[in-house]
This record gives structure tokens, C-alpha cells and sequence, in this order.
């Protein structure tokens, strides 16, 4: 009787839904443990917003923030050492020191264009540099801030990928806001957001089993101002919100972290330099959309366009 009730929980699935990292997580597992990973994932990015967040005045980067020290527990560590490393690999492009530029734009709510000079002024708080990490200890200088939200999700993503295996769950899919991460014996389809698109609708897919794809853009946070258009992307290399020919940008991987920070960056470079940055590294492949729906590949991606206003550029 053991028998009966064991074989049938393998199919038990569990798919929850939660509004958290100012986005939806949807986490859906198969499997005996399904839903308590589910949960366990939860948890895990519950803790991690309560700990990294910028919007919660006592999390340990917001105290870092505000005092230019602190230490930092592991996993924070971890992550703003690697994203010290992306910056490295994506030519300045993805920097977590984007924060007071960030802060100058609003990005959450983008009121006003700001002034050249005051653009001048916050540069010098810009650089990657500008952040030194001692043992378990980070020191920020120039006035740095730093922000993690451009690689956040992608970590939770590695992260709930993990709780998920570890629960021996037969099949899942995390998507974190758009970060998602495949699970499990059979190839899927992941549908690409077509940047010109209602919510849901996709111009392509990407087949693939125990990968992660990640899509940036600028076409779900942006606010018109003057008649222009501003991403909530910020180019750390001019100050400005990133203005280039990219409409969307999907990195794939088996590192979600990596995959988040390769696909902002690439926003900020455009085709051709985030075609160069995602070539020269390995175990990342890409799928580029620019402006004018023409699609760009890395080469190794199992990738199909579906709707017939995009064209393969390459
Ligand atoms: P999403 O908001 O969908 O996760 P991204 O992964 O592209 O999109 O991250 C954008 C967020 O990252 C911004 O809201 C901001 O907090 C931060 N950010 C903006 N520009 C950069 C940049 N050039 N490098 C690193 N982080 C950035
Ligand atoms: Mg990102
Ligand atoms: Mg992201």
C-alpha cells in the first residue's frame, strides 16, 4: 500500500504564485516533495529580499549604504564579488555601483530628466572599484552605493534551482520576474516576450532542459518623458538610461546570476559589443532583439522565431 501511495505522489505538482523582488515568482514543481520545495524556495527569496534589498532601510546593503562599511554575510559577499567580476567581463556595463545614478534618474518613478551637470556630478561615485571587500567585510569609496538588483533574481534563480534538486523534485520551472530556470528530464519550450508586445505574447522560443534564460529590456519598465522614451537601465558608462538599439535581450545558462548580468549589460552596449561580450565567455549564449526586429543568436542556441514581424539578423 506504501507502493501505490509513493508511485502517485510522483505526479503531485504544485505551482504558487507571490508578488515579491518588486515582481511575480511563480515556482511549479512535479514530484513527492513539490510543494515542500516550493515553500522552501519561498522562504529562501524572502530572506534574501529581507537581506539585499535597497527598498528595506535595514537590510545589510542598506546599512552598507548609508555608513560606506559593513560586513556582509556569505552569500552577499559572494554575490558582490562575482558581480565585481561581471563588470570586468561586460566592459563596465553591468556595475552594482549604478545605485546613485539610479537614485538621480528615479527609475522606480522617473519624474524629471536630470541635468547634465548633476549627471557630472554623481559620475565619480561610479566604478566597481570603488567597492573593496576584505574577508567578510565591504568598504565603499567615493560615495559609492550599490544595488543589486540588476542580478538579484538571477541568483535566486541558481538558488530555488538548487532547493529544487535537492528535494529530488522530478520537474520545475522558477520563474523569478521573467528569470527562469528549467528542470528536468524533458526538453521545454521557453517562449521569448516579444518587446513589442501585450504581456505573454512571444516571438520566438528557446527548447531546452536544466537551463536558465534571462530577458532584459526596456520595453515593461520605462516612463516617457518629453515625448522620450527612458529605460530603467542606466548606462554606467555615460550616466544616461541606456539608449541602445537593443529591445530585448535573452542570455542563456547555466548560471542564472551571470545570465541577469549579461542580459542588462547587454542592453546597455547594443547588438554588436554585447554579441562580442557574450561570445567571448563561456557556458552563456544569447538571443538579441533590436529595435527593428531583427534577431541576433551567439551561434550555439536552440532557438525559433514564430512571429513573422521578426527576421534573423545573423
Ligand atoms: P529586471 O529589473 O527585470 O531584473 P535587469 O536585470 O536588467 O531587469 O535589472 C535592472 C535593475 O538593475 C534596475 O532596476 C537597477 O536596479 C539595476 N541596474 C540598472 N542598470 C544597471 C547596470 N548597468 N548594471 C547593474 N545594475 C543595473
Ligand atoms: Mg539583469
Ligand atoms: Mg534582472
Amino acid at each position: 500500500l506504501i507502493l501505490t501511495g509513493a508511485v502517485f505522489s510522483q505526479n503531485v505538482s504544485c505551482s504558487e504564485t507571490k508578488f515579491m523582488l518588486d515582481t511575480y515568482v511563480t515556482l511549479t514543481a512535479r514530484g513527492f516533495n513539490a510543494k515542500k520545495a516550493v515553500s522552501e524556495c519561498f522562504d529562501e527569496i524572502k530572506n534574501f529580499e529581507q537581506k539585499s534589498s535597497v527598498y528595506i532601510s535595514d537590510s545589510e546593503i542598506s546599512r552598507l549604504n548609508e555608513t560606506g562599511e559593513n560586513t556582509l554575510s556569505d552569500e552577499l559577499l559572494r554575490l558582490v564579488s562575482n558581480a565585481k567580476i561581471y563588470t570586468s567581463e561586460t566592459d563596465g556595463a553591468f556595475d552594482i555601483t549604478v545605485k546613485p545614478l539610479a537614485d538621480l534618474w528615479n527609475i522606480k518613478n522617473f519624474t524629471r530628466v536630470p541635468t547634465e551637470a548633476e549627471i557630472a556630478e554623481t559620475m565619480p561615485k561610479i566604478g566597481a572599484d570603488n567597492i573593496e571587500i576584505s574577508e567578510n567585510s565591504v568598504r565603499l569609496k567615493n560615495g559609492a552605493q550599490i544595488d543589486l538588483g540588476g542580478a538579484a533574481k538571477g541568483y535566486l534563480a541558481d538558488k530555488c534551482a538548487q532547493i529544487m534538486q535537492k528535494h529530488r523534485v522530478k520537474s520545475a520551472i522558477c520563474d523569478l520576474g521573467g528569470n527562469i530556470y528549467a528542470l528536468g528530464e524533458k526538453n521545454i519550450k521557453i517562449g521569448l516576450q516579444n518587446p513589442n508586445g501585450a504581456r505573454g505574447e512571444y516571438f520566438g522560443y528557446i527548447e531546452g532542459k536544466n537551463i536558465s534564460v534571462v530577458t532584459s529590456g526596456g520595453y515593461e519598465r520605462f516612463a516617457e518623458l518629453d515625448g522620450k522614451k527612458y529605460i530603467h537601465i542606466i548606462s554606467p558608462l555615460n550616466g544616461k538610461c541606456a539608449e541602445s538599439d537593443v529591445a530585448s535581450a535573452s542570455i542563456i545558462g547555466k548560471s542564472s546570476e551571470k545570465c541577469d548580468a549579461f542580459a542588462t549589460a547587454v542592453c546597455v552596449l547594443g547588438v554588436e559589443k554585447g554579441l562580442e561580450i557574450v561570445r567571448a565567455e563561456d557556458g552563456i549564449e544569447c538571443v538579441i532583439a533590436d529595435k527593428n526586429g531583427c534577431v541576433y543568436t551567439s551561434g550555439n542556441v536552440n532557438f525559433k522565431i514564430t512571429d513573422e514581424n521578426f527576421t534573423r539578423g545573423n
